[in-house]
């Protein structure tokens, strides 16, 4: 029955997908050793709870790079985990997608701490950054999420580093304050920001 050999072929290259798929998202590579002392918090609004869909050392963008992805609707408040100085700041693209060219078009703040680490985020809506410029307070509301640069589906990147470049130890790993405790977030899980 040539119907059966093809349905037989079609499960087998779905299942040869499946699990590609899933090694993909699953796997990480390896990251920094850093990890900073300082107990950030989680960079949206208090009460609210967002998943980790990529974590540190993420194949499909993070090889090597300790950041972390919370998928978030856009137009989603996110919120300074950690005060400081408006460092720079991009607002003025609106594209993004899954595609090495959309790489330089994502909107950021980069927010530089008083140890003189960066807190980065990425993605951000066009016109969706608040605070330009000076000081901003820990918790503190600074943009509104979006779906610019290099992005799979709308999504916050975060990221603290201690030079800004892409060099792996230029990267520190970061304790979050959560309603499960103060830990270093992972891949598929949700974390909530405590409201106290
Ligand atoms: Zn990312």
């Amino acid at each position: 029955m040539l119907f059966l050999r093809i349905l037989k072929i079609v499960i087998v290259i779905s299942i040869v997908l499946a699990i590609g798929i899933f090694i993909f998202f699953s796997i990480s590579t390896n990251v920094t050793p850093n990890i900073d002392s300082y107990v950030y918090e989680l960079p949206f609004k208090k009460g609210n709870n967002y998943k980790v869909v990529q974590g540190y050392g993420g194949l499909f963008s993070h090889r090597h790079i300790a950041a972390l992805d919370f998928e978030m609707p856009v137009g989603t408040p996110v919120h300074a985990a950690r005060g400081g100085i408006i460092y720079s700041y991009k607002d003025d693209s609106d594209e993004g997608g899954i595609f090495s060219k959309y790489k330089n078009k994502a909107n950021y703040i980069i927010i530089q701490h008083d140890d003189g680490s960066f807190g980065c985020y990425w993605h951000l809506q066009k016109n969706g950054i608040l605070v330009k410029k000076g000081k901003v307070d820990k918790g503190q509301q600074i943009g509104i999420s979006g779906a610019t640069g290099l992005v799979l589906r709308p999504h916050l990147h975060f990221s603290v580093k201690l030079k800004l470049n892409y060099q792996m130890n230029s990267f520190t790993r970061t304790k979050f304050n959560s309603t499960k405790g103060v830990v270093i977030l992972e891949r598929g899980e949700t974390y909530e920001r405590p409201v106290h």
